[in-house]
């Protein structure tokens, strides 16, 4: 039994609060709201059902309006107010085909690399790259920077595709840490290689606008791969992007 603060235990995966909130000693989930607060990431995959595509955009766009709407009406909002009207087909546009539409395969930069034998061996670096995510347990921005390194096996990426795959990736509900590490995955997919760095930067809603409300923090995630692994090369890396970890 692990004692999480002064009121509260585990209890069989549950947490039981005593004294607090309804009073009668009720059993409930709290689990959900620790989670969140503490960013536990899952998997390195994105969590997916099988069905995921089986609605058109055009479809999921209707059914995200129509539940939006509900979500503003249960919250008392006046939907013929013209400044509102609109707004859950907005959201719902702006869900499917902006801010998640990284969740859709289809959606995915195709990878142009080409042979360049003379950066053969050389570190190449591509740092401060915009990024804009959104946090999966709260569904509020992530933004900041992320770093990319690669030693080119031969073949090298048109920068800009650094920049797509990024935003690619960035553009689902997330968690800090499986963004950093899918974005290198595929570097090293496209690029054939393990000699892969990414370090993110970036700043979460979440942690700024509720909850522990702590405006000046930073998250800091870094996966290093192949010779990054190296303390020398990882080094040279972290010079390259102005940081010292
Ligand atoms: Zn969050």
């Amino acid at each position: 039994m692990t004692k999480l603060n002064g009121h509260t235990e585990l209890l069989n995966g549950k947490y039981h609060h005593n004294g607090n909130g309804n009073g009668n000693g009720h059993y409930y989930d709290i689990s959900i709201d620790l989670m969140g607060d503490e960013h536990v990431a899952g998997s390195i995959e994105t969590p997916m059902r099988e069905d995921a595509f089986e609605l058109s955009d055009d479809a999921k766009i209707a059914k995200i309006e129509q539940h939006f709407e509900q979500i503003m009406q249960t919250l008392g909002l006046d939907l013929t107010d013209d400044s509102l009207r609109g707004t859950p087909r907005r959201v719902a546009k702006m869900y499917v085909k902006e801010i998640f539409k990284g969740l859709n395969p289809a959606n995915k930069p195709v990878p142009s690399v080409f042979d360049n034998k003379f950066r053969y061996g050389q570190m190449l670096v591509e740092k401060s790259i915009n990024l804009n995510s959104t946090c999966e347990h709260h569904f509020l921005p992530i933004f900041g920077k992320a770093h990319v390194g690669y030693v080119a096996n031969g073949a090298v990426i048109g920068l800009s595709k650094i920049n797509r795959i990024v935003d690619y990736f960035a553009r689902r509900p997330q968690v800090q840490e499986r963004l950093t590490v899918q974005i290198a995955n595929e570097l090293k997919k496209v690029l054939n290689t393990d000699d892969v760095a990414v370090v993110i930067e970036a700043k979460h809603m979440c942690v700024s606008c509720r909850g522990i409300q702590d405006e000046s923090s930073t998250t800091l995630t870094a996966e290093y791969s192949g010779i990054f692994k190296n303390e020398k090369r990882k080094e040279e890396f972290l010079a390259y992007i102005g940081l010292k970890i």
